[in-house]
């Protein structure tokens, strides 16, 4: 028998990835590539996900945020109704100095021995371009500038998601879908958020905005002054303390956690930022406040909806069309919420189980095409 080192022994790591199907360790020597690739779950069809390049202090860190991530893109991609299953990749290192061309040829190749079975391309750290140089080594990548035959800026139908959840939660609160005559308060204005607060501001609606990036705020003051309408500027947290109707997060994630869930006090949360609740306690809490939550990732769903759609050859009309159902899955969502007496995370998470168990029902039908494969008749 082989003697392992006591460090080694402690590690389970098939613990730590029992939900997952496969997980890939990348490492090149030569372009000093360090990277990991998580597939969750392909019940649905080849998982889609983005690469997120960072300076992981440990490996550990990587592998904890990937097993995460890529879970939460199985939800995101059923909720969606799109034929693709959860997968992330993280690539350990600093975006700001340790990109090169031969680093993403590298991690092309590796997506490209996956032999179809994890598609990627953009996400925090990383950039279109950078995938321009992956794209040499697979045909497994998305998102890519519409040059190379991608989608164009995810953010679009992102953003019309976001409105799509705000009409469904007003209809809800106060009975109509306007989104007139009502205050929100927008945490960041990027690429995401900007949009919003501009289509909000078209419907007449009150904003208070915060964002740490001094161009940002003056982009939607010079929006709204064309438009003569009305936008508070507060600073960092003074944004969870407005007297705003709905909190439409759009810049980063765990906003809603031990330090701001009692001081909030709108009716309801919806935005784009990915993992708004620290942990799902923080969800219950919400609830006992009276505050309707919008999961996230029904909300976000617009740029994953754009992504797939280009695996069928992009269609802008039919992503814009797709991007609606954010509203009627989401109407489902508090009413199953409702129903059932339980939160509404809880609720998208049972609506994403059932969908799955359905569809693995289905899936497994004997077909023509499945055929073994000695059938010489085939
Ligand atoms: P972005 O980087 O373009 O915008 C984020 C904005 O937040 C920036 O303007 C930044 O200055 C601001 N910001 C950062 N820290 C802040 C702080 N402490 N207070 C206030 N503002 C702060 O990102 P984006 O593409 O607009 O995405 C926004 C969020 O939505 C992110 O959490 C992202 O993961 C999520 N999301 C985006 C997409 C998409 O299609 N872009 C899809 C799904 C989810």
């Amino acid at each position: 028998m082989n003697t392992i080192t006591s460090e080694w022994k402690s590690v389970d790591i098939f613990t730590q990835i029992k939900e997952h199907e496969q997980v890939m360790f990348c490492n090149d020597e030569k372009t000093g590539l360090k990277a990991i690739i998580a597939i969750h779950n392909t019940t649905l069809g080849p998982a889609l996900g983005g690469c997120r390049m960072q300076p992981y202090q440990t490996v550990e860190e990587a592998l904890f945020d990937v097993l995460h991530l890529s879970k939460g893109m199985t939800y995101k991609c059923i909720a969606a109704d799109v034929d693709f299953g959860g997968g992330k990749a993280v690539i350990i290192g600093d975006p700001r100095k340790d990109k090169t061309p031969e680093l993403f040829r590298a991690f092309g190749q590796f997506v490209e021995s996956l032999n179809g079975r994890f598609y990627t391309g953009t996400d925090m750290g990383t950039t279109p371009d950078d995938f321009v140089h992956a794209m040499k080594e697979t045909s497994c990548i998305v998102g890519v500038p519409e040059e190379y035959g991608g989608s164009g800026d995810s953010s679009v139908p992102t953003a019309l998601g976001v409105i799509y959840g705000i009409q469904a939660t007003n209809k809800v609160l106060w009975g109509s879908d306007d989104l007139h005559g009502k205050t929100y308060a927008i945490q960041g204005l990027g690429k995401v958020g900007l949009k919003v607060a501009e289509r909000l501001l078209e419907e007449g609606a009150d904003l208070y905005v915060c964002d740490i990036n001094p161009s940002a705020i003056e982009s939607i003051l010079s929006y709204a002054k064309k438009l003569g309408a009305g936008v508070k500027v507060v600073q960092g947290r003074e944004i969870y303390q407005t007297d705003a109707d709905v909190f439409v997060p759009c810049a980063f994630g765990n906003v809603v956690n031990d330090d701001t869930v009692d001081v909030l006090k709108v009716k309801a949360i919806v935005g784009s930022a990915n993992n708004q609740l620290l942990d799902v306690r923080h969800g219950q809490r919400l609830r006992e406040k009276g505050i309707l939550y919008a999961p996230d990732y029904i909300v976000n769903a617009g740029g994953l909806i754009q992504v797939a759609d280009e695996l069928y050859g992009s269609n802008k009309a039919r992503v814009l069309q797709k991007t609606k159902s954010i509203y009627s899955t989401l109407l489902n969502i508090y009413a199953q919420a409702e129903t059932e007496n339980i939160t509404t995370v809880e609720a998208a998470n049972r609506f994403c189980e059932e969908r799955l168990e359905m569809r693995s029902r289905r899936n497994n039908f004997f077909t023509r095409n499945k055929r073994p494969k000695w059938d010489v008749r085939r």
